[in-house]
Order: C-alpha cells, then structure tokens, then sequence
C-alpha cells in the first residue's frame, strides 16, 4: 500500500438527494485545483452487480466510462467537476462485491470456514476501497458511500469504513452530510435530525470529522457552533451548503468556507499548496454574465425525470456557457408529439436534440419530431435512439422505404435500416453485454463532425445493441444523408449528417459522456453554436 494516499470518506444522514456527489466532486476540484492527484469512488449499497440494467426511473442516468462500465450517474459529476476519467474501479456496488466473494467460494477460496457479512464481505469492501489508492496514482481517494445512514443495507459499508479509518489512522476522515430542515410554520432552522443522524454514525464507529449542512436558507454561526459541540467536531469543519444557482457554485462556496484547508490540516498534509481556481471562475463568470438566451428542446420519454439525460442537460450548459448563453431547456415528451402539435411543441426552438433511449414507447413522436425539424432546416442533433431514429425517419420519408425500422421495434420490418449487431445476435443475458464503452471514429473530412472536433479521428463512448445496416449505406448517401463517422476497424457507421443542412447530425455514440466543465465537448459546442445562428436567423 501506498501510505502516502489519503482517505477521505464521505456519508450521508437525514434524507438522501443532498448532493453528496457534488460535495465529494466539489472537493475533489478544490485539491486538484491545488495540483494534487485526487479520485472519487461510490459504494453504492443494491444488489444491482451495476446499475446497466435499471430503469432510469429507478435511478437517472446511467453513466457510461470509458472502459466501457455502466456506472451511477454520480460519476459524470466526478468527470465533470475534475476532468479526469474513471473506470470500473470508481463504482462498487453490494451486488458485484457479493458475486466477487461467492466465486471466491465457490473456487474453495475459503478454505471451508464459514463465509460472512463480517469478515468476509467487509473484508472485500475493503480491497475494494483501497484498490485505486494501492496504485500509488493518487494523493487523494474520495470514497461516497450510497444511501442514507441507518439504512439496514448500508450497514456493511459503515463497518468497513470504520476498519478503515482505525486501520489508516491519520490517513483518514470522514466527512457527514446531512440536512437541516427549515419549518416555516415555527420560522425556524431546525438541527435536530443532524444531530441525530450523527449519533447513529457515531453508535456504528464512526466520529466525523467535517459536517456539511444542506439547508435552503442561510444557517447562523450560532446554531453551527451548537451543532460543532453536540457532535464532538470542530466549529470551524461545520459547513453550510446552501442552495446555489448552479451546481458549479459549490467548489468556491466549500472553499469561502475552507473545506479543502480544513481536509488538508487534518489530514496532517504540511504546507499546503497553493490553489489556482481560474479556470474554473472564468467558466462561472462567463455563465452569470450571459445575458442572451439559447433554447434547446430536448425530445425524450422520461422528461418527468430531468435526472434521465443528466449529462446531455450538463453538457448543453457547458457549451451554452461557453458560446455566453443562458441555457433554457425545454423538456419535449416523445410520446404527446402528433402531426399536428409538432409545429406548435417545437416552433419556438433554436435547436432540437432527440434522446437516447430503450424500446418502442415515444419512438412515433421521435419521427414525427424528426422529419419536422428536417423539412423546417432547425439544427438537430440526434443521439443514439436519436441517430437511429434520423436514420428510420430518412429512409421512410425520402428513400420511401414505408416500413423501414429498427428490428428493436419491428422485428419483422422488410427494410432494418437499424439492425442487431453482429456479435449481440447470441447474448441472452442482459447485464453489461452492450456495445459499451469508448471506441475511435474517423470522421470523414469536411464534415460538420470534423470541423467540430478539427481532427478526423476520435474517441467516444458508446451503449447501444443495434447499428446503422451498412447494406444501405450506398441508398442513404446517394440521397443525401452521410454517413461520416465509422469505426475505422469493423467500418460500422458511427455519425450521419446531412450536409446542406444548417446542422442535422446524428451520432451513435453518446457523446454527452466526454463533455466537462474545463473541457465541453466539441459536438455540443458546434450544435449549440448553430443554433445560436438560427435564432439569430428567425
Ligand atoms: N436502443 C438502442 C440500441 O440499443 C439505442 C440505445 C441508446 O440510445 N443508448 O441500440
């Protein structure tokens, strides 16, 4: 072990929602920002082996990494906010460490002693939790542990921790989240659940050493102090965090109130360096200074649950942010688009995006969104099912291919534009077995692709079972839509666009995954600087 890492382990109490995940991304940021190496992990406390196979109403999004995880959508606030990639090792959830330890004994690993919760599962969180500071990459480790504290399934995590910390002595803190409620009846703030959130932390071992308070009003010095004495931490590491704006606020809300110093002074780290936020005020002061307003519809069936397209929502930000313009998203419910509402629903728009997504349900809608915006020349931007759908949309509409689909929703469809790839036609089982994760494109030169990027090949991630059917390449590209992306290996298409459009492109990777606060993807900067122009044109 590397016994320079340090652990910085982070709970919640109370209720959960509270942006445990910004806080540890907040952190993190403000310790890179001061050139130290830092990661972030979860523990998340299902039995889920990853999160690939719930519903997004179950959980949001599912983020995708690089090496190809299905991930919790906390890790694309951990990219976003630090700008460093994870991977596999970043999300562990109770399900993928019981399988781990099952195999083991299944394997005889155990020797024949009887396998438990303790030692045997707390044993495998541990090598969990310290496999990516072993590497000796990381100054750093930020560990979030999913769930609420108290909760009968977080239990195990709790205890690991405690070893842990016993364990690293020094080398660790632990800092608690927790909620204090305003009762607006009695006019007051009050700090009893924290308090009783960190007496349970406390009955299972665990001391914090940092409470963060979420509170939608302003928490007087006063009552922090009394909360600092009744949960023996110091007065100084009881922080507020208040509602902000935006999420990209909390960094320099932790530091007005010196989280990272405090981290590091407890953490024992002598002469701190110094922090350099300018980048990330820069990002911040171009966002609060913009005045003109860009409108995005964005076409989905989960706009109930803004959580389902959190990084497409995210990336739109950045990229507004970075052309000075306020977002103002528009959520556009797939399945309540009709022939004759669509002008109406989609009419006020600069430029449409068309969502990824699973099955049949909102598809028509999606169609019917699509040729719209086609005929009416609005910038476009199709993602996964989106591209999928710009492809089923083009070839009934103007190969006059009637019945063209996707065999995801036709099975029997005489033209599968969108076909089941090669290698998904044996997979039965459903967990992890997708196209997933990041593959090269090279995008052909001259493309809009291209000169977004101003490079022919890249990088993006990918979650998909089906492909553009490369047996009508030839149909599409006569007709005028391109394909002008493709994996330089096995050739299948990756981005179509149709070039005498302002901006009508469809990608079958997610490029939303790779677009962060320092550095926005170049598909959303292209897209969402088009339709500044078309705004500007209407
Ligand atoms: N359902 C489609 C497929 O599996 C698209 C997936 C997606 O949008 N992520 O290919």
């Amino acid at each position: 072990m590397n016994n320079n890492t340090k652990y910085i382990f982070v709970t919640g109490g109370v209720v959960s929602s509270l942006g445990k995940g910004i806080v540890a991304s907040s952190l993190a940021r403000l310790l890179l920002s001061r050139g130290y190496r830092v990661t972030i992990q979860k523990f998340d406390p299902y039995i889920n082996v990853d999160p690939g196979t719930l519903n997004p109403y179950e959980h949001g999004e599912c983020y995708v990494t690089v090496d190809g995880k299905e991930t919790d959508l906390d890790l694309g606030h951990y990219e976003r906010f630090t700008n460093i990639r994870t991977t596999e090792a970043n999300n562990v959830t109770t399900g993928r460490v019981y399988k781990t330890v099952i195999e083991k004994e299944r394997r005889g690993d155990f020797l024949g002693k009887t396998v438990q919760i303790i030692p045997h599962i707390t044993d495998e969180l541990k090598r969990f939790m310290k496999k990516l500071g072993n590497t000796g990459d990381y100054d750093f480790v930020i560990t979030e542990i999913g769930g609420t504290v108290g909760d009968i399934e977080s239990t195990p995590f709790l205890e690991a921790v405690r070893q842990l910390r016993w364990e690293m002595g020094g080398n660790a803190i632990s800092i608690h989240l927790t909620y204090v409620p305003y009762l607006s009846a009695a006019k007051e703030l009050k700090t009893k659940p924290t308090q009783h959130s960190v007496k349970q932390l406390q009955q299972m071992g665990i001391q914090p050493d940092i409470l963060v308070l979420r509170a939608e009003r302003d928490i007087p010095a006063g009552m922090r102090r009394k909360v600092a004495q009744f949960c023996n931490v110091r007065p100084e590491a009881v922080i507020q965090s208040t509602d902000v704006p935006t999420i990209y606020r909390v960094p320099l809300m932790m530091h007005d109130q010196k989280l990272d110093e405090i981290v590091l002074d407890l953490l024992g780290v002598d002469n701190p360096r110094p922090i350099d936020l300018s980048g990330w005020n820069d990002f911040l002061q171009r966002m609060e200074n913009a005045e003109k307003t860009v409108t995005i519809g964005l076409v989905g069936k989960y706009v109930e649950l803004p959580d389902a397209y959190k990084s497409i929502h995210e990336s739109l930000i950045q990229a507004a942010t970075y052309c000075d313009r306020k977002l103002d998203l528009r959520f556009i419910h797939s399945e309540k688009i009709t022939g004759e509402n669509v002008a109406e629903k989609l009419g006020d728009l600069d430029g449409v995006i068309i969502a990824p997504g699973f099955g049949q349900r909102g598809v028509e809608g999606k169609l019917i969104a699509l040729r719209w915006c086609r005929e009416n020349d609005v910038p476009t931007f199709g993602i996964c099912l989106g591209m999928q759908c710009m492809v089923i949309e083009f070839a009934r509409n103007v190969l006059g291919l009637e019945d063209a689909d996707s065999v995801e929703m036709e099975h029997n469809t005489t033209h599968n534009v969108i076909d089941l790839m090669e290698e998904q036609k044996s997979i039965s089982n459903m967990g992890g077995t997708m196209r997933l994760g990041a593959y090269d494109c090279r995008l052909e030169e001259g493309s809009k692709a291209a000169e977004a990027y101003g490079k022919t090949l890249v990088s993006e991630r990918h979650r998909h079972r089906y492909e553009f059917n490369g047996d009508y390449r030839q149909a599409f590209e006569e007709a005028g839509m391109r394909c002008v992306g493709e994996n330089p290996e096995t050739h299948l298409v990756e981005v179509v666009e149709i070039p005498g459009k302002r901006w009508y492109l469809g990608t079958q990777f997610h490029p939303e995954y790779q677009s962060t606060v320092l550095n926005p993807n170049p598909l959303f900067l292209s897209f969402v600087r088009a339709a500044i122009h078309n705004a500007a044109k209407k």
